[in-house]
């Protein structure tokens, strides 16, 4: 049992305009880093990829979201060659972007279901849109439907698991993910992100299963690494998460100027590396990541392998 990469060409290729930053190379390039460092299974590799993703189903996404909140979204399609803004600017959605959204949520669902089928020990779901900042009832920050939260929400309601820790290291709060689970013990939310930065929320959060951790601009890996063996570390094992799932975003590089934190790629592999000896000790190894950020085309990909390189192990 190795680590599933689940992903569909449709999520890498859909367009959301010439200056967005969610780039289709984005993700084209870390395969390309995948396949150079001979990680697929197709160059004899230990990764597997999945042959195709299918789009959430309307009930696993109720599960995170409301009803009025899914209606919304559809109603919001717009014509071909146009686009609308979901929110105050930054969430555009053009006539392939709901098909997106239900598919990013699907792979994470698949992700889920493959690692808890025992089929692949951990998964790491390249996915576009992200959606860490999505919650309940509203759509921001380029996510649209919560994908980590509806794979989460999968993994309690439809697999009966009673823990499930999300550790979120992207450099923004993830309030969304904060939103959808405030009042849910059994998943245990832990966030990194630098502050005073968007979205402006979650500092001041007090909860004992939702951890934030706002740091300041320029926070390094030293820094980052301190903090979270001092906060989150001894909460996880305390926990005993019986999956772990990861919101990867790698907009914290040094190289990454969508925000000012100054992370390099052995700062993500050494936190992938604690949290999967975390999730080795309590759930069999079994971890779900799902990409959120990272905006730098080249750290991105190089930061996706140093993350999905310990997953190999
Ligand atoms: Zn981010």
């Amino acid at each position: 049992m190795g680590c599933a990469l689940v992903y569909r060409d449709e999520i890498a290729t859909y367009d959301l305009g010439p200056e967005h930053p969610l780039k289709p190379e984005r993700f084209t390039l870390a395969v390309d880093l995948m396949r150079a460092y001979g990680l697929l299974e197709s160059e004899g590799g230990p990764i597997a990829v999945t042959p195709r993703v299918e789009p959430a189903s309307d009930a696993d996404l109720l599960l995170v979201h409301d009803a009025a909140y899914l209606d919304a979204v559809a109603a919001a399609v717009p014509l071909p060659g146009r686009w609308v803004a979901l929110d105050a600017g930054d969430t555009y959605f053009g006539e392939h972007s709901l098909e997106a959204a239900y598919r990013a949520a699907g792979a994470v669902v698949m992700g889920v279901d493959r690692v808890l089928e025992r089929e692949t020990h951990t998964a790491f779901c390249s996915v576009r849109p992200p959606g860490h900042h999505a919650g309940r009832d509203y759509g921001m920050g380029f996510c649209v439907f919560n994908n980590v939260a509806v794979g989460a929400a999968h993994a309690l309601e439809a697999h009966g698991l009673s823990r499930v820790a999300i550790v979120d290291f992207d450099v923004h709060h993830g309030n969304g993910t904060e939103d959808i689970f405030r009042d849910d013990p059994r998943v245990l939310f832990c966030s990194s992100f630098q502050h005073p930065f968007y979205p402006h929320l979650g500092a001041d959060t007090r909860s004992d299963h939702i951890l934030n951790l706002p740091l300041p601009r320029d926070t390094d890996g030293t820094a980052l690494r301190a903090a979270v063996a001092e906060h989150w570390l001894p909460a996880l094992d305390a926990f005993r998460p019986e999956l772990m799932m990861i919101s990867a975003g790698f907009d914290g590089h040094l190289e990454d100027d969508m925000a000012n934190f100054r992370l390099v790629e052995a700062d993500y592999e050494w936190i992938t590396r604690e949290l999967r000896a975390i999730a080795r000790r309590h759930c069999d190894g079994r971890v779900v990541s799902t990409l959120e950020g990272g905006y730098s085309l080249s750290a991105l990909g190089r930061s996706v392998v140093a993350h999905v390189k310990v997953f190999t192990e």
